[in-house]
């Protein structure tokens, strides 16, 4: 069996990617500190004997007994809300984090994965990004935090590549919805479902003219454990995302119409560097991996809305 380390494994990402290592032939070790996970999206692996769970901050020096196959870095806040509520620790999981996690993959000789971000194109001038861009980051910006930490945690990803011949492999992940989402995370997902269930305003920030594409975290998953388990792909950056690019402010009356809500639009200020466009070019993840997304917008919401009325 394949033993695998998953970092973040309380959060939204990291619970489904435990549970789909776990029904393909692995132990899974999971760490987490809890900063903005849930013990409630790991709760069913408890009596699993193939999973064991380690409450832990990974920016804190730690070793761990045995080797692993495959370390997937996914600990870190993803919500513009909480990684602004948490600028320090944002930094601080995509720096010292991503050092610990990589020194455990050397010494395991295991393959690394880091969850890398749409945001490290920052606000892009090119469009769809392919993985060739550069991006357009405002190093100052408010949103820094994030963005420059995952493109620093890309650029110790590629130094143990080139340096220890670690065999490393970087999904870019776009806008990725679906049940697990925390619904008071601030997300656009979360947001615009609560409001429209509970007949409140939408908020719209600026005039929701900025485009965003949604892909399901079923198909997310699918596309990284391929990335994951597929050999010869070494140094590899991959874009994994939707390309099905809606205006926020369409997006908006997708969530009313299906929820056949009565809420109202409400438009609030942009925030700060918000990014006016994004989609990803995910040609070279249909060549490398033969991916693609899978789930219409539809069903993915539906799934996503059913899960959030269950846990209200
Ligand atoms: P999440 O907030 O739901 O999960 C992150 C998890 O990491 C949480 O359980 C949190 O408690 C844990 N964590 C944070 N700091 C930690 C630390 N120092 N030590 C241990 N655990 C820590 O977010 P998510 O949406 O599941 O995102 C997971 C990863 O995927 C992140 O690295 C994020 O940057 C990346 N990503 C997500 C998206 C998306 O659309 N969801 C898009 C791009 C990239
Ligand atoms: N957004 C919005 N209303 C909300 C939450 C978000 O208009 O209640 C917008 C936000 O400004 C951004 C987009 O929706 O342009 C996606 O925001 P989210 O926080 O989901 O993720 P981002 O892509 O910005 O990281």
């Amino acid at each position: 069996m394949r033993k695998v380390l998953i970092t973040g494994a309380a959060g939204f990402i990291g619970s489904h990617l435990c549970d789909k290592f776990l029904d393909n032939n692995s132990k899974v070790v999971g760490i987490d500190n809890f900063i903005t996970g849930d013990w409630n999206n790991i709760s069913h692996l408890e009596e699993n004997k193939n999973f064991q769970f380690i409450e832990k901050d990974v920016t804190e020096s730690f070793e761990l007994s045995g080797k692993f196959d495959l370390v997937l870095h996914f600990a870190c806040p993803a919500s513009p809300v909480d990684y602004l509520k948490h600028p320090i620790e944002t930094l601080k999981v995509d720096s010292l984090g991503t050092f610990h996690l990589l020194e455990i993959a050397k010494e395991s000789n295991s393959r690394f994965i880091l969850a890398s971000t749409s945001e490290i194109y920052g606000d892009p001038i090119v469009h769809p990004q392919k993985e060739e861009y550069w991006g357009n980051v405002n190093s100052v910006g408010i949103r820094s935090v994030y963005d420059e930490a995952k493109r620093f945690s890309e650029a110790c990803t590629m130094a143990f590549y080139r340096e220890y011949e670690l065999d490393v492999r970087i999904p870019r992940i776009f806008n990725t919805y679906g049940p697990r989402m925390q619904l008071d995370d601030g997300r656009v997902v979360p947001n615009f479902i609560s409001q429209a269930l509970a007949n409140e305003d939408i908020t719209i920030y600026g005039e929701g003219s900025q485009t965003r594409s949604f892909c399901y975290i079923d198909d997310l998953i699918e596309g990284i454990f391929n990335l994951s388990i597929i050999n010869g792909l070494n140094g590899v950056v991959m874009n994994l995302g939707s390309q099905e690019e809606y205006r926020i402010l369409d997006f908006a009356d997708v969530i009313i119409e299906k929820l056949d809500s009565k809420s109202k639009k409400k438009f609030l200020p942009l925030p700060e560097d918000d990014p006016k466009q994004r989609c990803p070019d995910i040609n070279k993840a249909q060549r490398l991996i033969g991916w693609t997304t899978k789930t219409s917008l539809d069903e993915g919401l539906k799934n996503t809305i059913d899960y959030f009325k269950n846990i209200n």
